[in-house]
């Protein structure tokens, strides 16, 4: 027989994983995994809750699939009326997908048809020295990652892309203590000058940026900075949130940390904790008013599923009702001062940073000079599999410096982690760090 799985796993022989509780997975043979990473930073109720699950069942049976462009449902109006009350964007029209890339995807074509309707041929999509935004064409096409765009380039390059406020590597050294969201807002503004006025639809950025540059907070005068230039410009503000949307940071969204109002939203991960393929494109009232009285031809299949949104709403009255984004906050304090006592004086722990429960290690050959390691050395790859090897899931980035050079590892496990599972993540990732980068 010849059918295989076209295996995403780059070890030889993955695990088979079996069954995922809380915070911790299991394989056929019994192996525990304390999962650090959320799989991919996706899982915030925790594996194995039983009232998602009776909810999307329940869903299911009463009707799984309805086209979008037929139907509508009480579950899909309840889940955005409720959606409302946490999203940071005014008066949200919430259109469900069935991913982060999708979502990305929804909202590019939103910025332009939201032009369009006004009467702007805006074309240019600004997005940010390496940003990930997803693999789709588009989503792909305003990332900034050279090591995921270099194969497709020919397909690519109607996207512009500005810097990214890494204060561990700023490009702006010498605006800090202060903060360099200031000169990142005028580099913006450069930018959208330079590309022609008139020409700029949209500009798409993480507030906390995730898993390409690991958990990089900016500055706290970067977003209202940025968002003030957007604004002057007429260029819409869409908030990635695919991975720091429901609590992941210890605020609902990361835009609340700076009040930043974007225009359009997109989420994933979180939103579904994993149990569906979900992702949400959010548009402000007024984008969605020009484009619904334009007309927006878009739509996917899967578009406003059911079950997604059973599944989504369960998950976000658990986030609610067990205080779950409060809890982000505390034990990701909790997560990054454990980290920084046991690992800060390591010789090749450059820097520690995050937000809530999404926590980057950036490794360095050296710490004086934050000079990044060889890839060929592939620390990162060597940390991951060490940690596994103790039964540690964490989730990796590589080319966080400069596209090409760069380690870290990123911690998001699921909001449920208690206090002792943080302590013993922190223990596992010491012994994994040290054994692959023995201290001298
Ligand atoms: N945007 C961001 C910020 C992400 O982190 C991701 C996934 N890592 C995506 C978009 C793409 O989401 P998906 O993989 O669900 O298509």
């Amino acid at each position: 027989m010849s059918g295989h799985v076209f295996s995403r796993a780059t070890a030889a022989g993955p695990p088979r994983v079996s069954h995922a509780r809380g915070v911790q997975m299991f394989d056929e043979e019994g192996r525990r995994y304390l999962d650090a990473a959320g799989g991919a930073i996706v899982v915030g109720v925790g594996h194995g809750r039983g009232e998602v699950v009776a909810a999307m069942a329940e869903q299911a049976g009463a009707v799984a699939y309805a086209h979008g462009s037929v139907f509508t449902s009480e579950v899909l109006e309840t889940y955005a009326l409720e959606l409302a009350e946490v999203l940071p964007v005014d008066d949200p029209r919430v259109y469900p997908v069935s991913g982060g890339s999708e979502a990305v995807e929804t909202a590019l074509k939103m910025a332009r048809a939201y032009h369009l309707a006004r009467g702007e041929d805006r074309s240019v999509v600004i997005g940010r020295v390496g940003a990930y935004h997803g693999n789709s064409r588009g989503a792909l096409d305003v990332s900034g990652r050279p090591s995921l765009r270099r194969p497709y380039e020919p397909w690519l390059g109607h996207a512009r892309h500005t810097s990214t406020p890494y204060e561990y590597r700023c490009p702006f050294p010498d605006s800090h203590p202060v903060g360099c969201g200031a000169r990142q807002a005028e580099a913006l503004e450069e930018l959208i000058t330079s590309v022609g006025p008139g020409q700029v639809a949209a500009f798409i950025a993480e507030p906390v940026a995730g898993a390409a540059l690991g958990a990089c907070v900016p500055p706290d005068d970067y977003w209202p900075a940025v968002a003030e230039v957007c604004r002057r410009h007429g260029v819409l503000v869409i908030a990635d949130e695919v991975m720091t949307g429901f609590g992941r940071t210890g605020a609902w969204f990361g835009s609340d940390h700076w009040g930043l109002r974007p225009d359009l939203l997109t989420a994933g991960k979180g939103a579904s904790s994993g149990y569906w393929p979900l992702g949400l494109a959010v548009a402000s009232g007024p984008v969605h008013e020009a484009i619904s009285t334009a007309g927006f031809v878009h739509g996917f299949t899967h578009s406003h599923h059911q079950v997604g949104a059973a599944t989504g709403l369960a998950v976000l009255r658990r986030l609610r009702e067990e205080r779950l984004v409060e809890a982000s906050a505390d034990r990701g304090a909790q997560l990054a001062a454990e980290i920084v006592r046991s690992l800060g004086a390591h010789p090749n722990v450059g820097d520690v940073r995050g937000r809530g429960l999404l926590v980057g290690v950036e490794f360095v050959a050296d710490r004086e000079s934050r000079e990044p390691f060889d890839r060929s050395l592939r620390v990162t790859e060597r940390v991951v599999a060490a940690a596994r090897e103790l039964g540690l899931l964490v989730y990796s980035s590589t080319g966080c410096a400069d596209g090409s050079r760069g380690d870290l590892v990123l911690l998001g496990p699921p909001l449920v982690v208690t206090s002792e599972e943080v302590t013993e993540i922190v223990d596992l990732l010491t012994r994994a760090v040290t054994s692959v980068l023995p201290p001298p």
